[in-house]
């Protein structure tokens, strides 16, 4: 198909690489792009470019930071370094600041423990969560979703943390949590009341 149009068809074989664009929506997409004004295609292109080039992670949370090492959020001198909130992905992370009211800090795990995918804890940003945890932490909060590799994940996390002989409260969101959902496709309220009414785990 369209094989009097090769820059078109490379367009579209290129957008079909991209997960999360319908692909009854490509065509459309496409040609969005060629009736856009060239300026306008060069700015977005610049815009995702530059971010690429920016963007990297936190060196202590794994959260998304802008040509710093730090994110906002442990630079920052609002936040309470003291309790940690370990989540799977920048998603959550992102789910929970929506909501609001959370003044702690952050551990992006980057995933969940899944044995079927060969997904270890050597896969996870585990060892520096408990590089992070020290005499200074008075709680983490384990916000896995609350799937099975969501909750082994917490078992496991908690279990270690145990280990380190530490006074710190461990605590899990509350129980309004539907289980096998994310923090990410829920609505703030919900999000709100599962971190406010957080459990001892
Ligand atoms: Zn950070």
């Amino acid at each position: 198909m369209f094989k009097d149009l090769p820059a078109l068809q490379k367009t579209i074989r290129l957008l079909q690489r991209v997960p999360y664009l319908a692909s009854k929506n490509i065509y459309r997409v496409a040609l969005y792009f060629l009736q856009e004004k060239e300026n306008d295609v060069v700015l977005l292109f610049n815009a995702i470019l530059k971010a690429k080039k920016d963007i990297r992670k936190c060196s202590i949370c794994f959260n998304l930071t802008e040509s710093k090492d730090l994110c906002s959020i442990c630079s920052s001198k609002a936040r309470d370094l003291s309790v940690i909130c370990v989540v799977e992905t920048w998603y959550d992370l992102a789910a929970i600041e929506r909501a609001g009211g959370y003044d702690g800090v952050y551990h992006i795990l980057e995933g969940s423990l899944c044995p079927l995918d060969g997904i270890s804890a050597d896969d996870l940003n585990v060892d520096s969560l408990f590089g992070r945890v020290n005499e200074s932490v008075s709680e983490v909060i384990l916000a896995t979703n609350s799937t099975p590799e969501g909750e082994a994940t917490a078992s496991f996390i908690s279990s270690r943390l145990a280990n380190l002989d530490l006074q710190i409260k461990i605590s899990r969101l509350a129980s309004g949590v539907p289980i096998g959902s994310s923090l990410e496709y829920m609505d703030r309220v919900t999000v709100y009341k599962a971190l406010s009414g957080r459990r001892p785990f």
